[in-house]
């Protein structure tokens, strides 16, 4: 994409200091999606910035809430399918879950069961990656589902938190990195 597109994309997305609580620094992607212009250079942005070849993903894989937003968006515009990574209650059984820690307390994801076939090879997809705690979760119930882990795709990356190098070994794209 031409510098002038990533501009324009990265000027639709809205930064709220203080939001959901002090101290943080929030970055809201809602006016990207409901922008024509900026939602499709969202999407060749992704595609061209795709950690693998795409003929090396069966599968896109999004996070509750804002992985919803665009991670089927992006599935349509590969050509692939779509798995929800949701949290812990909202899916009927049966279902695999994964807990894991917040700085203040628990939470938990699930998949349904049976949505993944064996060695299907995985892309994850979220809006921001920081301390990487929700990408991992994710990472480890995909496996546990029997998924291949083909790599992950952020919008956005936050600096300073190595959310990206706690991953593990696994090919993984940003389109941006900031505070
Ligand atoms: P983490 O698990 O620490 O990598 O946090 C990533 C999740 O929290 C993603 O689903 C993000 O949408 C959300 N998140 C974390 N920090 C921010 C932020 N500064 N602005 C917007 N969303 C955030």
């Amino acid at each position: 994409i031409s510098a002038d597109d990533f501009e324009y994309l990265v000027s639709k997305i809205r930064t709220i200091p203080d939001f959901p609580a002090k101290g943080i620094l929030f970055r809201d992607f809602m006016p990207v999606f409901a922008d024509a212009k900026a939602f499709s250079i969202l999407m060749h942005a992704m595609e061209a910035a795709l950690p693998v070849p795409v003929d090396q993903i069966d599968v896109v894989a999004g996070l509750e809430a804002r992985g919803f937003l665009f991670g089927p968006a992006l599935a349509a515009h590969l050509g692939k399918g779509f798995v929800a990574v949701r949290k812990a209650g909202k899916l009927p059984p049966p279902t695999k879950k994964e807990s894991y820690s917040l700085e203040y307390g628990e939470a938990a994801i699930e998949v349904e069961s049976n949505i993944i076939t064996e060695g299907q090879r995985v892309l994850i997809v979220d809006d921001l990656i920081a301390t990487g705690g929700s990408a991992r979760a994710a990472r480890n119930l995909l496996q546990a589902c029997g998924a291949t882990i083909a790599g992950f795709s952020f919008v956005m990356e936050l600096d300073g938190l190595d959310g990206i190098e706690r991953l593990g070994d696994y090919p993984t794209s940003s389109l941006l990195r900031m505070p």
